[in-house]
């Protein structure tokens, strides 16, 4: 090969970030192309009222090992602050502290048998070994199966219906299944650098999440790759028959017949190159040999149009997320999450980061966090910010009857369109090839199942998609 290859990797969130810092590491010529005026994606953080804050809410757990060994080598371990922090459930105009196995034996909105019912039932998910057994069925179904109607309806329903909204009855059991099992946090780690911490405990980097993300785009360029923001992505195209030095093998040969692959790259490694056209402050055709897509899948199926591609996951349903921040000159609450079993409250709960973070980070302010997750044909999707601010703060006094607007030292609203991907009953048919086409890589959030995505599981996602182009260009 004459040259080190060059890679486009499309989106420069912390899975664009990674997947760049992981090629750069195996000698390729990398550029990220980034739509916004900064790098990092939802996992930025903001200025609001002279504070640092994340823009969406960010915890790090202790079974977070890919992650946790990220931060370290990023010479970030000094930042990162554990706290244990409370969880609450808010039913019938009562809040109730859930943060321990007595607190939930205590939980008086289920009768006792319940309780102990419901302690069996989550006990049997843990020993679950095989998702796939229940992969089939829905969240409703199951859980009724294991817990009985009454728990469901009163404990499960309101809490899928908050985080998914009218998308809730057709998501697979595997949806809780994987979240009681990341909740398990501290039992399973094997990074070796969080033994001495125990389950319930969360970490907080000092500063914020950008932190991170400023870490790791001087990383990416210390390396030698190129993060060029302000560049949208238009379209993208394979010019297959010019061929190039990196890739001779494919000179003048047709791109194979672009079907679906079964996982693995297609016959041939990478053909190329592609022609990515953005609109950005300077427009521009560019091309490379290898193109890695971390993009919503939609927005990438829209952008390879041109190509009669199958895999590209047009057909994944995603939750969108429209949140807003309060900083509020006292706390709210004394829990770190507020779960909500009251569905007419329109956020999916109340997240107050203050109890996450160490003491005076944010110089004697509360934040906190209403998120409400938008599936798809959600209303509250049209509504501008404004409207959000004044419905969230109406229903917030559903939860706190004495709160007061005069509180609020400063406010925000922040959406992003696709933020995970909804984990049908027969989502795995859905879900994003690897490798859809030859030099055409796809690493996405939506290839994450059937765990919660967080950005453990993207991290993962972007050293397994970057060894696989490694192995394909060996072989
Ligand atoms: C409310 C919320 C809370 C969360 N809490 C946690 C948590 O506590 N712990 C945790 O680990 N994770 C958490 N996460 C998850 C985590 O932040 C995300 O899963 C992860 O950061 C996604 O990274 P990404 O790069 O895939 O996506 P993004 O960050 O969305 O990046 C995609 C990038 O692509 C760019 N882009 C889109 N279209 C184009 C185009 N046409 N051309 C060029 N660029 C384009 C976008 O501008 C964006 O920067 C949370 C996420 C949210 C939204």
């Amino acid at each position: 090969m004459s040259r080190r290859p060059r890679v486009a990797v499309l989106g420069g969130g912390f899975l664009g970030l990674n997947v760049a810092r992981e090629l750069l590491g195996h000698g390729y010529e990398v550029t990220v192309l980034e739509a916004g005026a900064r790098p990092g994606g939802v996992s930025v953080s903001r200025e609001l009222g002279g504070r640092t804050v994340d823009r969406f809410y960010h915890t790090i757990l202790p079974t977070d090992s890919a992650l946790l060994r990220l931060v370290d080598e990023l010479g970030l371990g000094p930042k990162l602050a554990w706290r244990r922090t409370k969880s609450g459930f808010f039913q019938d105009g009562r809040i109730h502290s859930v943060s321990t196995p007595l607190e939930l034996l205590r939980f008086p909105v289920l009768s006792f048998p319940e309780r102990v019912r419901l302690g069996l039932a989550v006990f049997r998910a843990q020993r679950l070994g095989d998702w796939r057994s229940i992969e089939g069925e829905t969240c409703e179904s199951w859980l009724t199966r294991i817990c009985g109607r009454s728990i469901y309806e009163k404990m499960w329903a309101p809490l899928l219906r908050a985080k998914l909204g009218d998308a809730a009855p057709r998501v697979s059991a595997t949806f809780i299944w994987a979240t009681i099992h990341r909740l398990q946090a501290g039992t399973r780690d094997d990074s070796g650098l969080a033994k001495d911490l125990s389950p319930g405990m969360m970490g907080y980097l000092r500063g914020g999440y950008q932190g991170l993300i400023d870490a790791l785009v001087a990383d990416v360029e210390r390396r030698g790759g190129v993060v060029r923001t302000n560049a949208t992505i238009t379209s993208l195209d394979s010019e297959a028959t010019l061929g190039t030095d990196a890739f001779p093998g494919a000179r003048g040969v047709q791109r194979p017949d672009p079907v679906t692959h079964d996982g693995g790259p297609p016959e041939g490694g990478a053909a190329g190159p592609w022609r990515i056209e953005i609109l950005g402050s300077t427009n521009a055709s560019l091309e490379f040999d290898v193109v890695v897509s971390t993009l919503p899948p939609k927005v990438l199926a829209r952008l390879a149009q041109g190509e009669t591609l199958r895999g590209l996951g047009g057909d994944v349903e995603g939750l969108g997320v429209v949140c807003e921040i309060l900083l509020l000159d006292r706390p709210l609450t004394e829990f770190y999450i507020l779960n909500l079993g009251d569905p007419a409250l329109p956020f999916t709960g109340i997240i107050e980061s203050t109890h996450l973070a160490p003491d005076g980070e944010f110089g004697g302010a509360s934040v906190v966090y209403l998120p409400r997750y938008l599936a798809p044909g959600d209303v509250w999707a049209e509504f501008g910010d404004d409207e959000v601010s004044l419905r969230f703060r109406q229903s917030l006094r559903t939860v706190f009857p004495e709160f007061d607007d005069a509180w609020i030292l400063e406010s925000a609203v922040e959406r992003a369109p696709f933020v995970q991907p909804i984990h049908t009953t027969d989502y795995r048919e859905r879900m994003p090839e690897t490798c859809p086409a030859p030099g055409l890589w796809v690493a996405s959030s939506a290839q994450i199942h059937p765990w919660p995505v967080h950005n453990n599981q993207i991290l993962r996602r972007a050293q397994l998609v970057a060894g696989e182009i490694v192995a394909s260009q060996a072989s």
